[in-house]
């Protein structure tokens, strides 16, 4: 018996039905987080000269050993500690296939175990969560005082006997909040009080940060976190080759084999060629001078925060036609506008319901998001963005989608705005924004 009423596509559609009205509308995107930008090109070539090594058959399937070495190099000096590569390291198909295969892997679906989560949070959490059969449970991040924040009282009360995992990301999709060494130590305080809960720290943004910060502190690397925690990341990310879909996870081989026999009967071995090219291009995009002097992730971390005070002063300059605001992220791919003041202009037929012609059924290859308010109006963050990709041409996501369906703590007010998609791109986007075209 499935313990949610929903079925797994219900999250699948915010990403599909974007990308319909986006091919639909002829739009630009600020909407997923596909990257405007290319891997570098010695990546390229180290995958062309890995195929013609000979690395085209299945290999070892937690990982080729150069490539779990060189992980446990590079990560074992962030964790502050030896990581044994054969046995702590997990390669696998993105971080999103990391997540599923822990997350199916420790659940034990007969126990109503949770999985608690800051909300709002990327959505496939909820789909891991579902299709393990756990149980979904939210705790709030909230904007007050210029920060995204949460009640370490409140976390502490959503904690109990039947929490399995409690789901970190840090840096945060889809806020941008970079969880500091504060943040960090008060988490490890209060999980230490509940020491039978295992920690997955999704850090796939963690080398992404902005106004010269350092990369995000890694919550394994605190105190004696380490034994309780999986870490994950996303190679995608770090080299910016999103379609190429590889990651690893770093995690104490107790909690690691549980995922493994998942992942033995799920992908099975992970794109060779790409874990070579990415093992040997490790050290090269945060050492050798890629553009202008900087390292390739320098570079990255330069654009991205580029594109972000862009838009920032953008929307203020324009508030007095379009009334959002702006919240400044700190990391990652995104930052959030708050659209509340938007309302009044969002034209009736987005806001009334979900039947507007473009969404009429037949013409959506997957369901729509049929969401309501639990005031049982259509959500406002999702009518705005029906609203902009229809006639403006231009596709963002609304985050009440990043809310669990039944959350009671969702909202509606707040747009998430891609920041990856270069300035080029984000300049023509924002001019469809302003109405230029
Ligand atoms: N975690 C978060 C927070 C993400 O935003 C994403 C999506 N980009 C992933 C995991 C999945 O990463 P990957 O593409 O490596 O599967
Ligand atoms: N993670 C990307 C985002 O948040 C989307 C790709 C995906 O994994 N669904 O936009």
């Amino acid at each position: 018996q499935r313990k949610y009423p929903h079925r797994i596509d219900d999250n699948v559609a915010i990403w599909t039905e974007f990308r319909e009205l986006g091919d639909r509308y002829s739009c630009l995107s600020l909407g997923e987080g596909a990257p405007g930008g290319n891997p570098p090109d010695f990546l390229k070539d180290f995958m062309i000269k890995a195929i013609d090594e000979g690395y085209n058959q299945y290999q070892r399937i937690f990982g080729i050993p150069e490539f779990v070495n060189k992980i446990a190099d590079v990560y074992g000096e962030k964790l502050k500690r030896q990581i044994n590569p054969m046995t702590e390291i997990m390669v696998t198909a993105g971080a999103n296939s990391a997540l599923n295969s822990y997350i199916i892997g420790l659940i034990n679906p007969r126990e109503g175990e949770e999985v608690l989560v800051f909300e709002p949070c990327f959505p496939q959490y909820q789909d891991h969560i579902q299709m393990a059969e756990g149980v979904y449970k939210a705790v709030p991040l909230e904007w007050k005082e210029n920060r995204w924040t949460f009640d370490p009282e409140v976390l502490r009360k959503s904690l109990n006997d039947k929490t399995k995992i409690f789901l970190l990301n840090n840096a945060h999709n889809p806020t941008g909040k970079l969880f500091n060494r504060e943040d960090l130590q008060i988490l490890t305080d209060i999980l230490n009080e509940f020491p039978h809960v295992i920690v997955i720290s999704d850090d796939v943004y963690e080398f992404l940060t902005f106004d010269d910060q350092q990369s995000s502190i890694l919550f394994a690397s605190i105190g004696n976190n380490f034994e309780k925690t999986v870490s994950i990341f996303s190679g995608g990310k770090l080299f910016q080759a999103t379609g190429w879909k590889v990651g690893w996870s770093i995690a104490p081989n107790e909690i690691l084999s549980k995922a493994a026999i998942i992942q033995c009967c799920t992908t099975y071995c992970i794109n060779a060629p790409a874990q070579i090219a990415m093992s040997r291009s490790f050290d090269l995009i945060e050492t050798m001078p890629y553009t202008e002097g900087r390292t390739f992730v320098q570079n990255m971390k330069k654009e991205f925060q580029d594109v972000r005070d862009f838009f920032i002063s953008q929307f203020n300059s324009i508030s007095q036609e379009l009334p959002v605001v702006p919240l400044p992220s700190e990391s990652g791919y995104f930052l959030m506008i708050d659209i509340t003041n938007c309302k009044k202009i969002i034209p009736e037929r987005y806001l009334k319901s979900h039947d507007f012609e473009e969404l009429k059924e037949g013409q959506s290859a997957v369901s729509r998001n049929i969401v309501y308010m639990p005031d049982g109006s259509v959500p406002l963050d999702l009518a705005f963005c029906r609203w902009m990709a229809v006639e403006k041409g231009v596709i963002m996501m609304p985050a009440s989608l990043f809310y669990h369906k039944e959350s009671p703590i969702r909202d509606d007010k707040y747009v998430r705005i891609g920041i990856c998609k270069g300035l080029d791109h984000s300049r023509k986007a924002f001019d469809r924004i302003k109405g230029k075209q």
